[in-house]
């Protein structure tokens, strides 16, 4: 899991377009005039995103931003339903948030096993089986499909770990994950934090497991934006316990009590929030521990703050077991990790109302009106809900699409056809 780690990813979701009514007339030997029976248009596929418990990264949307769901195909005679277009399923690793790209808002928060539906594919039009009435037997129109919604999404992967590690540089943060997990962390005896933070998983004997994450990048000074901290920081935002690694070692001469407080108040900095995260202190490196008092201050300093702490070896994996142990008891009494609530709110897209509509009487009198920025908004619009039928109703006065018609003489107790909706024309 180490390596190369993406967090963030712009990328653009089309759902398909609804598929076309077909206009059609049944047809029989011995039948003289059959009756409309054109079917309706397929549905246009929607795009969906999926957790994949598998993906660690958002490495796969750097080659691919676009991602289009299939259209819907065309009806046919005999009441013939076009095909639905398959739905097109993005798999993204569990944490990630999705947000509007322009407004910033958040659409979903994939943690959970739930799919989301980012993009809804358009309905299919009505085929003309649909417009028969008694005066209009021989309805010569069907209606086309609905455009599928577009989005411009950012992807943000937060890490959901459930454990994070911190520290100053060197202190053993990365062995102690390679000891503890299966990953592969680099380790390295000089003050140069990994790139990218390192995640495992925590396999306990009765079964349980956790996830445990190695957060590079804490070095004094990173909450201002000085170091690489602030971007990693950002990534233990979801852990429920930290494990504070300290070396007590007295190598290089310094000073456990020292560093443990610069972390904390880099913590503390960050988000006090984080700061007041229940937190195990890993006193490391007692195998090669010169002066015994270092830790016995180190202890007497984080107990007196309500800290536990743990003498461990990671190089040698002197209490490894033990610590993963208490880590685990904590989790199982801390609330679960932060998810986010959505705040998007669907707004219906901007169209150019000024674009002329095609409007026009058949034979039987119905009016047919029809332009592209009308079948975007017809797509967007949840004509169940009053105030969205309300609003409609406005955007075609306001265009002059009720002007338009009165001049071309459109009268009360008409019908008027907009796609699937047909209604009763009223001054
Ligand atoms: P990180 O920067 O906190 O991730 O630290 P690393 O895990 O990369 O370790 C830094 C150096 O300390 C490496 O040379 C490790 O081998 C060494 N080290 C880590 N844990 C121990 C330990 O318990 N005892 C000893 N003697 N060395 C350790
Ligand atoms: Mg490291």
């Amino acid at each position: 899991m180490a390596g190369s780690f993406v967090d963030t990813a712009r990328i653009t979701v089309r759902a398909g377009t609804g598929g076309g009514g077909a206009v059609a007339f049944h047809r029989e030997k011995y039948v003289a005039a059959g009756g409309p029976d054109g079917g309706d248009g397929g549905r246009g596929g929607s795009v969906i995103l999926r957790v994949d418990p598998h993906m660690s990264t958002l490495m796969d949307f750097r080659y691919k931003r676009k991602y289009t769901a299939e259209n819907g195909k065309d009806g046919s005679g005999n009441r013939c339903s076009g095909k639905d277009g398959a739905d097109l399923v993005i798999r993204v690793p569990r944490g990630t948030v999705v947000r509007d790209l322009e407004t910033k808002e958040i659409i979903c928060d994939m943690s959970g096993d739930e799919d989301h539906v980012l993009a809804k594919g358009g309905n299919g039009g009505w085929g003309n089986q649909h417009f028969a009435t008694p005066t209009r037997q021989v309805p010569r129109f069907a209606k086309a499909g609905l455009p599928g919604q577009y989005r411009e999404v950012i992807l943000e992967l937060k890490l959901l770990a459930d454990v994070g590690l911190v520290g100053f540089p060197n202190v053993g943060k990365s062995t102690l994950l390679s000891v503890v997990t299966r990953a592969q962390p680099k380790i390295a005896n000089y003050h140069f934090t990994t790139l990218s933070p390192n995640l495992g998983v925590v396999p306990m004997d009765d079964g349980r497991s956790f996830v445990l994450a190695d957060i590079p990048g804490i070095i004094e000074g990173a909450a201002q934006g000085a170091g690489l901290g602030h971007d990693f920081l950002r990534h233990i935002d979801r852990c429920r316990l930290l494990i504070h690694v300290v070396d007590v070692s007295g190598s290089e001469g310094r000073d456990p009590v020292e560093d443990f407080d610069a972390i904390c108040e880099e913590l503390a900095h960050w988000s006090p929030e984080l700061a007041s995260r229940r937190m195990l202190v890993a006193a490391n490196k007692v195998d090669v521990m010169e002066d015994p008092e270092l830790l016995q201050k180190l202890r007497a300093h984080v107990e007196a703050k309500g800290c536990p702490l743990f003498e461990l070896s990671a190089a040698t994996h002197q209490g490894t077991r033990e610590l993963m142990y208490a880590a685990a008891a904590e989790l199982s009494s801390l609330p679960p990790v932060i998810v986010y609530e959505p705040t998007y709110v669907e707004r219906p897209p901007e169209v150019d109302t000024s674009e002329a509509l095609d409007i026009q009487q058949d034979e039987d009198g119905t009016w047919l009106v029809d332009g592209p920025w009308l079948r975007q908004l017809m797509a967007n619009v949840n004509f169940s809900d009053y105030e969205s039928r309300n609003w409609f109703e406005r955007r075609l006065r306001e265009a002059g699409v009720y002007q338009q018609m009165e001049a071309l003489g459109v009268q009360d107790g008409d019908t008027v056809c907009l796609y699937n909706l047909e209604f009763e024309y009223q001054k």
